[in-house]
């Protein structure tokens, strides 16, 4: 199996090499084989990368938004029609199995260049009148040149959904994928200049860490925005206010799903299921501590236990799939130093808990019942298939227990109770909820955390305010009235 790309980065318009940076192996995560290489930016290609955004920036700023707006849509359009192939080439990149990555990854790319795209040319100022005549008006400006920075979960969407509200705004940007999975940021740098994209305003590089932070401590750099964890958030978001530089901080989260007994059971167990086994579990907003009330909780569990036993683990690439890999060794090894954790803590193991005989980076999906809120599997992001069950009395506790993190990514309730819900998802520290379903992230939807969780919103109209910023003019119709 091959996934070789045409060179490592893509600058200006065109493929870059520069073999004298550190070479990675791109691993498929089912096998363990080395499926490309890429070597990471040396200091001369993320300077040619910076050099030519900003070269280019000006020049598509001052174009209209709706012609802005048509070459994401045009990306858009070239996505879905090339969606399997980049699928595939994602379950290659990262392991996720191809039933899921047909539906999540590239198109939901698309969504966000199709929804930002179409925002290009809608994106205006205001007029504000002042007395005697006076008025202000705003300028809505882009920033320059911005740096995306993504997590190896969703390495396509991530590349979307930064380049595309970046884009529709008339900034430039530099795009930094994780070194887990280097690939499909490279094919939306492809596909957006065949949409017509200028040369330099979509540019990737890669590399470790150390190529993020000359990125983000750039001078040319006005914005960054990363997807990841929150240690490295903290030492972006500290780099960025050195000089002032504007953030987005998608980071990560231990996110409450509070299941009430009056809940449809079914469809708990689906939330549950959603919210901790896609993609392996891999999923920043996962509902991983699922806090459910004392009276159905033996039901729950073994309704829990007979679909999760029913999980379709194996071959990614086989359709049937549902199941897959995690993306690398060291976070499988990760994720079983916490099974082995919880085990030791006295959670009770429901089903899963071992590392499959065969090839690959493959654990089964996990849940424990009878977790309580001092364990470490309770407390920390785990950013793997490990579900906790714990039990609760009532309301109040299940809220005061479920904001007890230092986390706020996100929060699920399911109760047939529509007014409990409404009550309890106001009552959730986390910037997405959801009632009576789990993890849907539309582009429509503002995503991102509160807390340690996060600063800004992707996606929405709510991703335009950190892309871009407001001047404002103020005009006078009479006399300048100065006191001497
Ligand atoms: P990570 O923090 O290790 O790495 C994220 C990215 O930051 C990578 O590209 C990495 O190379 C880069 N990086 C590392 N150190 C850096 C530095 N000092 N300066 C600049 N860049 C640096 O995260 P990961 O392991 O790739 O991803 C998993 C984490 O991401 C989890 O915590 C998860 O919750 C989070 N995540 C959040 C969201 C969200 O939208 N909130 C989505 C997906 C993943």
């Amino acid at each position: 199996m091959k996934a070789q790309p045409p060179a490592s980065h893509f600058i200006n318009g065109a493929y870059v090499e520069d073999t004298s940076g550190t070479l990675i192996d791109v691993i498929y995560p089912a096998t363990g084989e080395v499926i490309a290489q890429v070597h990471a930016a040396t200091p001369a290609v993320v300077d040619q990368a910076l050099a030519s955004a900003k070269a280019a920036q000006g020049e598509w700023a001052a174009m209209s938004g709706t012609e802005r707006g048509r070459v994401l849509r045009r990306a858009a359009d070239i996505i879905r029609a090339r969606n399997r192939d980049l699928s595939v080439l994602e379950t290659l990149d990262t392991g996720k199995p191809l039933q899921e990555t047909l539906v999540a990854d590239a198109t939901s790319g698309a969504d966000a260049l199709e929804y930002f795209g179409g925002l290009a040319g809608a994106l205006t100022g205001e007029h504000i009148p002042l007395g005697g005549g006076d008025f202000v008006y705003t300028v809505r400006e882009p920033l320059g040149v911005c740096v995306g920075i993504g997590a190896w979960n969703y390495p396509t969407q991530i590349a979307c959904w930064k380049a595309s509200p970046a884009l529709a705004c008339g900034n430039a940007m530099v795009f930094k994928p994780s070194e887990t999975t280097p690939l499909g940021a490279l094919k939306v740098a492809e596909i957006l200049h065949e949409a017509g994209l200028p040369a330099g305003i979509f540019n990737v590089v890669q590399g470790m860490g150390e190529v993020g932070a000359s990125l983000v401590t750039d001078p040319r750099v006005a914005k960054v925005s990363l997807t990841g964890s929150v240690p490295t958030g903290q030492k972006v978001y500290a780099a960025a206010a050195a000089e002032m530089k504007h953030v987005t901080m998608e980071l990560g989260g231990k996110s409450p799903m509070i299941v009430f007994d009056d809940a449809n059971i079914e469809d708990a167990v689906g939330g549950a299921i959603l919210g901790n086994f896609y993609s392996s579990g891999q999923v920043c907003s996962n509902g991983t501590r699922v806090f459910v009330q004392k009276g159905i909780k033996e039901a729950f569990l073994s309704r829990l236990k007979e679909r999760v036993e029913a999980a379709v683990i194996g071959d990614p690439l086989d359709e049937a799939t549902n199941f897959g890999p995690m993306v690398s060794e060291g976070q499988l090894g990760i994720v079983q130093r916490y099974i082995d954790k919880g085990v030791e803590e006295g959670a009770r193991l429901v089903t899963g808990g071992a590392r499959l005989n065969r090839d690959g980076f493959y654990i089964q999906p996990t849940v424990f019942a009878d977790v309580t809120d001092d364990m470490v599997i309770a407390r920390e992001e785990i950013f793997g298939p490990v579900m906790s069950v714990l039990d609760f009395d009532d309301e109040a506790e299940a809220i005061a227990r479920a904001n007890d993190t230092p986390y706020g990514l996100a929060g699920g309730v399911f109760t047939a109770d529509l007014t409990r819900g409404h009550r309890v998802v106001g009552a959730l520290q986390a910037g997405s909820c959801w009632i009576n379903t789990y993890n849907l992230a539309p582009v429509e939807a503002p995503f991102g955390g509160v807390k340690m969780s996060g600063v800004g919103r992707e996606n929405s109209k709510a991703a335009i305010e950190h892309y871009s910023q407001l001047k404002s003019v103020y005009v006078a119709m009479g006399p300048v009235d100065a006191p001497f």
